[in-house]
């Protein structure tokens, strides 16, 4: 359980990095992007401001010839494209890449063998007030593109490795969440085993007097009904404290609970006898389907204790003439066995709750039908001993399902460790 937890709070760790990677990531990629873009557009008013004082105007017609040689003869490197236009939009000179006519913002144009990204800008030409074309400068995005994909690129490669970073962490960390929890946990084991062997010793003292005084009142003809309740209480707190010495054995590891190799209908039968006193008593009709011979690897005596808990359960919580039903058959490579009743059912918010110890859904109910609220915890930790799980359905008013899965035992493999 403290595992199990321990991974869930690692899982939820991871994802919520995660997130916060992915989103943290896509904001600061736009954001990159974005601080380049306006780069961009600086460069390009820079080269506008740059090569208009070099177009001459006066012969009425832009040209930048002048300026074109001359950047041929220093070896000027220059920006994608140039392109002078008269005042129509008519083409007049190209240097570079040649854009498809004026246009502003981003675009592809043709380059010798490949399209080209370009961001594209152009200003008005003018000469004493008149206007006399435009001049358009494009250069090319492909610097800010290739820097951002590094950008992402980066991040996702980084991503495995920070993944695994932040799963340690995480699995470090609810290590150390969890430790108040686990000791938690060990103190209420802990007052289990304890509570439970202190109070067997007082009941079963209570109960040898309380047959001493029966047997004395008896010889001098005394009845009194006081003794009857009395030897109901001492009995309902001998089950509880034989129920927290079973549980406290249950959660020892080092416990012995000797396996064997059992036959299902040697777990079926038991069980099914020891509550058919209790459903013929509130005329309850307890029903069981034909037991197949399926074997189990276990100790006998827990899964007839898990058995007997779920129908006894199935008896209480079913009101006076409903039906209580066992079946049991095989399912893949387990056993599966569910009992049913047409009882007052569990509340859906509440199915979590109830293989907690002490856990009851309707105190006074259960406390009425002398439970002790640890009657499915012990179910729970009897199955856990056995590799096996269980499930429940439920319809408050119309009944409930226990659904138990174990495992078929290899025959061979049991044998052998027999
Ligand atoms: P209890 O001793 O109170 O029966 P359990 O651990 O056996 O304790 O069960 C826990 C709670 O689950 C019960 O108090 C009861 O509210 C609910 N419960 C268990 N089995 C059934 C059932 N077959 N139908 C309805 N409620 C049930």
């Amino acid at each position: 359980m403290i595992q199990s937890l321990r991974k869930k709070l690692t899982l939820l760790f991871l994802g919520l990095f995660l997130l916060i990677y992915v989103l943290g990531g896509a904001a600061a990629l736009g954001v990159f992007y974005h601080g380049l873009s306006l780069a961009l557009d600086e460069e390009l008013r820079d080269l506008s401001s740059e090569i208009l004082p070099a177009i001459q105007l006066s012969t009425g017609k832009p040209s930048l010839k002048k300026w074109a040689d001359a950047a041929e003869h220093e070896h000027l490197t220059s920006p994608a494209g140039i392109q002078l236009f008269d005042q129509k939009g008519r083409l007049l000179e190209k240097y570079g890449l040649s854009g498809d006519g004026l246009k502003k913002g981003e675009l592809k144009v043709q380059g010798d063998n490949h399209t080209i990204s370009v961001k594209s800008n152009f200003e008005e030409l003018h000469e004493d007030g008149k206007h006399l074309g435009y001049l358009q400068v494009q250069i090319p995005t492909n610097s800010r593109d290739t820097a951002a994909q590094q950008f992402g690129l980066t991040m996702l490669l980084m991503l495995p490795i920070l993944a695994v970073a932040v799963s340690f962490a995480g699995y470090f960390f609810s290590g150390l969440a969890i430790k108040p929890v686990e000791k938690s946990i060990k103190v209420l084991k802990t007052f289990v085993a304890d509570a439970g062997h202190e109070f067997i010793t007082p009941v079963t003292v209570v109960e040898a007097s309380l047959q001493t005084l029966e047997e004395q009142l008896k010889e001098h003809n005394i009845g009194l009904d006081v003794l009857s309740m009395i030897s109901r209480a001492s009995q309902r707190m001998k089950d509880l404290a034989s129920d927290l010495i079973f549980l406290a054995k249950l959660d020892n590891p080092d416990a012995q609970l000797p396996e064997e190799l059992i036959s299902l209908d040697e777990v079926v039968d038991p069980a099914i006898e020891d509550v058919s006193e209790l459903a013929r008593g509130k005329s309850i009709a307890l029903s069981c389907s034909s037991v197949p011979e399926l074997p189990i690897y276990g100790h006998r005596h827990s899964l007839q204790v898990m058995l007997t808990n779920l129908l006894t359960n199935a008896i209480k919580y079913t009101e006076t003439g409903g039906s209580v039903k066992l079946d049991a058959g095989q399912e893949n490579n387990r056993i599966v066995i569910s009992v049913e009743d047409s009882g007052i059912g569990i509340p859906a918010d509440r199915l979590d709750s109830i293989f907690e110890r002490f856990y009851r859904v309707d105190e006074s109910r259960s406390r009425a039908q002398g439970g002790s609220g640890l009657g499915l915890a012990i179910v729970k930790a009897i199955l856990e001993r056995h590799k096996s799980e269980i499930e429940v359905q439920s319809t408050p008013g119309k009944g409930s399902k226990f659904i138990v899965r174990i495992p078929i035992a290899q025959v061979s493999v049991a044998i052998s460790k027999h």
